[in-house]
């Protein structure tokens, strides 16, 4: 299941994914060839496997500190911490040939693991490799074995029927090589007007950013300073890559639909083992130029932009306004993005992208106090039935979220479109701003759906990133003359106020 929480919550929604997921193993192991009591019995083997190593993995909120998930050991530090595991072996088999570390996310977990491949029957094992490998193939096989995972996903999901044929092929398709299609994409969409525009935009949210910097009352000079190098050395990928990948090594045949997916990942798995010893390549992207997403990758202190995240269907880029644009874009995803390097976990990195503190003791404490704000804030959001936000576990994208709107927002204020004043469709410079912001959230959820991403996103529901950060701004109360009394009100003393 999706992580360690769904094996041991006992809310309902939990609950009827446990029973969903168990059910699902029989089917598989039946489908595997055993009769049905073998094959429950089979199920309930994996599932208490699972349950044990859910129980060894860490939770959510545990996972966002660096310094606590990053652990690099020696081999022979390694083999003493896994004793059942032989490593030699394992990387012989997988075709590396030397490896001189290795950096361990959480160590108790492969001490936990070690204990298992001891004391668990090497049948379970089997049994639990076959499931898998059954489950990840489900969806590029017959279409029973399809149907039974989709039946289990929808505990997951609340989706009524499963996707188009054609639809699922194109988002198989946009894994294996995305960058394939994505130079189709780019040509059609995203043509070099809008390349220089968003490319100003960074550099307008960047400018902001230091402003902003310079007249924070709670961080020292000594730490401003390091905090506009960092600001300065953030690298902006916008659009699409200048160097594709080159797929001509990935057969694609007219055999079995699997076959040519297992090719694929076979491809990704040597492309990423062809990296180790090598200096990093800071060209790479992560994400295919089509995708409508973004990041920010700390270790390389860059900001990656898809074309696709800038994209409003049906509408030519030129034909959006800027207030719109700030909001939609400038905020949401350049200022949001941005604001990550300076994020609970951001923060630890420096400029050259090594976790490595620059903060004066006094300024991390500051720091701190004001993120505990943005984690009480998103506490009291319950967007399911009784299921409350992890505010924890989500701030750093809160942080994000509430900095990128700020940002967005006084890029905007130097623009033509916001001195003029000038009324788009009734709505005011400033009231568009904020409605371009939420207009990239725009977004129907199911409740099935809500309840898993509480528990394994680090993003609050799309509803909460608009109205959470909103809350907090002034120039938000003065655009829509919000009062003392009504729904989006917040005190002043509960304001979250950190960049
Ligand atoms: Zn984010």
């Amino acid at each position: 299941m999706p992580n360690r929480d769904y094996y041991f919550n006992t809310d309902e929604k939990s609950v009827n994914v446990r029973k969903a997921y168990q059910h699902y193993l029989g089917q598989v192991f039946t489908r595997l060839g055993n009769d049905s009591v073998k094959a429950a019995a089979t199920a309930d083997k994996v599932f208490q496997l699972e349950t044990r190593l859910a129980k060894a993995s860490r939770k959510l909120a545990d996972l966002r500190d660096p310094y606590k998930n990053y652990h690099k050991m020696g081999l022979a530090e390694l083999n003493k911490l896994t004793p059942s595991f032989s490593w030699p072996v394992y990387l012989k088999n997988i075709g590396i040939q030397k490896l001189d570390s290795a950096i361990i996310g959480q160590p108790e977990f492969m001490t936990a693991l070690s204990t298992e491949i001891k004391t668990t029957p090497i049948e379970d094992w089997q049994n639990y490799l076959r499931f898998h490998l059954v489950k990840s193939s489900a969806a590029y096989l017959d279409s029973t074995s399809f149907m039974n995972a989709f039946v289990y996903s929808q505990t997951l999901r609340g989706t009524k029927q499963p996707k188009l044929r054609w639809k699922r092929v194109l988002d198989a398709e946009e894994g294996a090589m995305g960058e394939a299609l994505g130079q189709l994409f780019v040509k059609e969409y995203f043509n070099e007007k809008a390349k220089q525009r968003y490319s100003q935009m960074v550099e307008n949210i960047r400018d902001a950013y230091k402003e902003r910097i310079a007249k924070l009352s709670w961080m020292t000079d000594s730490t401003k300073k390091k905090a506009y190098a960092k600001l300065a050395k953030i690298t902006k990928k916008v659009g699409y890559p200048d160097k594709w990948k080159d797929f001509s090594a990935l057969k694609i045949d007219r055999g079995p639909y699997v076959l040519n997916i297992h090719r694929a990942n076979e491809w990704w798995f040597q492309h990423d083992l062809n990296k180790l010893g090598k200096p990093v390549d800071r060209e790479e992207w992560g994400m295919s130029p089509q995708t409508y997403n973004a990041y920010y990758n700390p270790s390389n202190n860059e900001i990656v932009l898809p074309a696709g995240i800038f994209a409003v269907p049906g509408m030519k880029d030129e034909d959006l306004d800027d207030a719109f644009v700030y909001g939609y874009a400038g905020a949401s995803t350049i200022g949001h993005e941005i604001t990550h390097g300076f994020d609970d976990q951001g923060r630890q990195y420096d400029a050259a992208g090594n976790l490595k503190n620059w903060w004066q003791d006094a300024d991390g404490k500051q720091f701190g106090e004001r993120a505990k704000m943005i984690i009480r804030q998103f506490n009291e959001f319950m967007p399911v039935d009784t299921l409350h936000v992890n505010g924890d576990a989500t701030q750093g994208e809160n942080i994000a979220d509430l900095g990128g709107l700020l940002l967005g927002l006084d890029a905007f204020k130097k623009t033509e479109a916001y001195k003029s004043g000038i009324k788009i469709n009734g709505l005011s410079p400033l009231q568009r701003y904020f409605l371009g912001y939420a207009f990239g959230w725009l977004n129907i959820a199911r409740k099935e759906s809500l309840a898993s991403q509480l528990k394994v996103d680090v993003h609050a529901p799309a509803k909460e990133r608009v109205n959470g950060p909103m809350v907090n701004i002034p120039e938000f109360y003065e655009a829509f003359g919000i009062k003392k009394g009504d729904k989006m009100y917040r005190e002043d003393s509960l304001r979250v106020k950190i960049w």
